[in-house]
């Protein structure tokens, strides 16, 4: 294939082709260096301003209030799931506190599990009960709760939450791994939020958490110092070597989303690609999605056909079209279409006339 293709992966996915064709002009001499950025020492002079500039960035498109730190951190979304109570709940006596996790699909379910090493976790709220397809109420966290944990869009089953819980003055803990910068969120309602950078952010490699500044804290002496955000808050994400290129393409795709007129335009576009997809979905006689209305997802949209060998065949010949990645998760089976920040909305449009197509063939 020698054009690109529209690729509806749920992560890695779709970067916009200005990133990196930028990308590309810079490679072996990045703002004027004499060097790639892959080359660049993390110490240097030359980095700096790279790895400050896309937290500037971040931090403008967020509009990330001045009493929380931005760290880029490794080991993926999932090196945040012991994070997180080991740094939250866990005491210097050993005694395990109380922390509360809503389960709406396999990533909460993964994050609970991992945090229940460390933490006496209740699960206070599951949609398990009809395959993940709704979002539950947020119950109440409990008094003694030391933080509450939502996963905000569920990249697997297509699901999020449309409104932030009231967990009083128990600090929101919220995985938008999925949906950063898909829409404005309010940073200031929540404690912690963290995401892996391969969706909307730019390539796997980087994990970014933002944490209120109160929330880091010393932690016994036990947990390594690798998973400390006191260290790497101190140590300006450079307590080790950071990923650098990783960092370096974050910044480049939030200078694209400014261009683009910002985090509003970008709200715009997804909610207009999603409601074309949803629309054509909810009147098709072949396709249906198994999301309830109200929580679908502006980011993955799970549909289904009903028969595993015409789904299969779907997905095939998609993909022979350039239109790639559409198999749901190997949990779920059907059909997922991820439509990020960088999918165009023309890529939704040759979907839905691809869909149309062979439903009209498979009537
Ligand atoms: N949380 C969510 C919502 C995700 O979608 C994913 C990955 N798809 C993860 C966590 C795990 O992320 P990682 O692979 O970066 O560890």
């Amino acid at each position: 294939m020698n054009k690109r293709v529209y690729n509806f992966s749920a992560g890695p996915s779709m970067l916009p082709v200005a990133v990196l064709e930028r990308a590309a002009a810079e490679m072996t001499n990045a703002n004027g260096t004499g060097q790639s950025v892959m080359e660049m020492s993390h110490r240097s002079k030359d980095f700096k301003p790279i790895i400050d500039h896309a937290e500037a960035m971040l931090r403008e498109l967020m509009e990330i209030p001045g009493n929380y730190k931005v760290l880029f951190l490794q080991g993926g979304a999932s090196l945040q799931f012991p994070m997180i109570p080991l740094n939250l709940a866990v005491r210097e006596d050993g005694k395990k506190q109380k922390v509360t996790y809503v389960d709406t699909g396999v990533w909460a379910s993964k994050a609970a599990e991992e945090a229940s090493k460390y933490a006496e976790v209740r699960v206070a709220a599951s949609s398990k009960d009809k395959a993940y397809s709704y979002i539950p109420e947020a119950p109440a966290p409990d008094t003694e709760d030391v933080y509450y944990h939502i996963t905000w869009n569920n990249t697997i089953v297509g699901t999020k939450w449309n409104k932030i819980p009231n967990t009083g003055s128990v600090p929101l803990v919220a995985d938008i791994s999925s949906c950063i910068l898909s829409e404005p969120l309010d940073v200031s309602k929540f404690a912690l939020l963290y995401a892996g950078a391969q969706k909307n952010l730019g390539p796997a490699g980087v994990t970014v958490v933002i944490i209120r500044e109160d929330l880091i804290k010393k932690v016994p002496d036990w947990i390594p110092t690798m998973l400390r955000y006191e260290i790497h808050a101190k140590e300006g994400s450079m307590y080790n070597t950071p990923p650098c290129y990783g960092i370096y393409i974050i910044g480049l795709v939030l200078d694209w989303m400014k261009e683009q007129g910002g985090l509003a335009e970008i709200e715009r576009r997804n909610r207009e690609k999603a409601t074309l997809l949803y629309d054509y979905l909810d009147q098709s006689k072949l396709f249906r999605s198994p999301i309830r209305k109200e929580d679908r997802s502006l980011m993955n949209i799970p549909f289904v056909i009903g028969n595993a060998d015409l789904e299969a065949q779907f997905v095939k010949e998609a993909a022979a079209s350039g239109l790639v990645n559409l198999a749901g998760h190997r949990l779920v089976g059907g059909m997922r279409a991820s439509i990020y920040n960088a999918m165009p909305k023309e890529g939704v449009l040759a979907l839905i006339d691809f869909m149309k197509q062979f439903e009209a063939a498979h009537r």
